[in-house]
């Protein structure tokens, strides 16, 4: 008998490629680790703003980050702020909608990603969101976390339940990696 070796997961969508060169993001924005040799799991977020008149929609930054790099840059942020979070985003996130997309659509992952998961706001009515997945080499994991998208309304609300210093160790990172000042960081809350 033979047997079928069937890869585990989906492949990485379209959307998470990196948006200049439309291929995978290979390495970690921190470590410089190969996340082609699928030894580490591995973040990406992005950043994404419409400008509805123009029916544009542009990549403001994007980011992979391996595991171990994440988990260093969440234990540097405060314990406050990381539990602010989490209870803002259990009891805030529409898991059964969420659900619901993903059950009607378990291969196509982008259309998992059509609302803000927390506010219910279809893309088409914000003007700017943010979208993060797992992933371990070619595939997308959705074990530990579905991949998510945030819109700009709840974006803000999350900034807001950071400590002081929770937002200078984003704005540090913001920074270091893109050259992007304190008062743009606000477009990105680390999950
Ligand atoms: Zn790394």
């Amino acid at each position: 008998m033979e047997e079928r070796e069937e890869q585990e997961g989906l492949p990485i969508p379209d959307i998470f490629l990196n948006s200049d060169t439309k291929g995978p993001l290979t390495n970690c924005i921190q470590c410089d680790h190969d996340l082609t040799l699928g030894e580490r799991f591995y973040m990406i977020e992005k950043v994404f703003k419409r400008y509805p008149q123009l029916e544009s929609t542009q990549v403001l930054f994007e980011y992979a980050v391996c595991s171990e790099c994440y988990e260093r840059m969440r234990e540097g942020l405060s314990k406050e702020s990381m539990a602010n979070l989490s209870a803002y985003m259990m009891t805030n996130t529409d898991f059964e909608a969420m659900q619901m997309r993903m059950q009607t659509y378990p291969d196509d992952p982008e259309k998992w990603l059509s609302h803000c998961m927390i506010k219910g706001m279809p893309k088409e009515e914000l003007t700017e969101f943010q979208m993060g997945a797992c992933f371990k080499g070619d595939r997308l994991v959705t074990n530990f976390m579905p991949p998510f998208m945030i819109g700009n309304v709840a974006m803000e609300e999350m900034n807001e339940l950071l400590s002081k210093e929770t937002k200078d160790e984003m704005d540090g990172f913001m920074d270091e990696n893109f050259g992007i000042p304190p008062e743009l960081r606000k477009d990105l809350v680390l999950i």
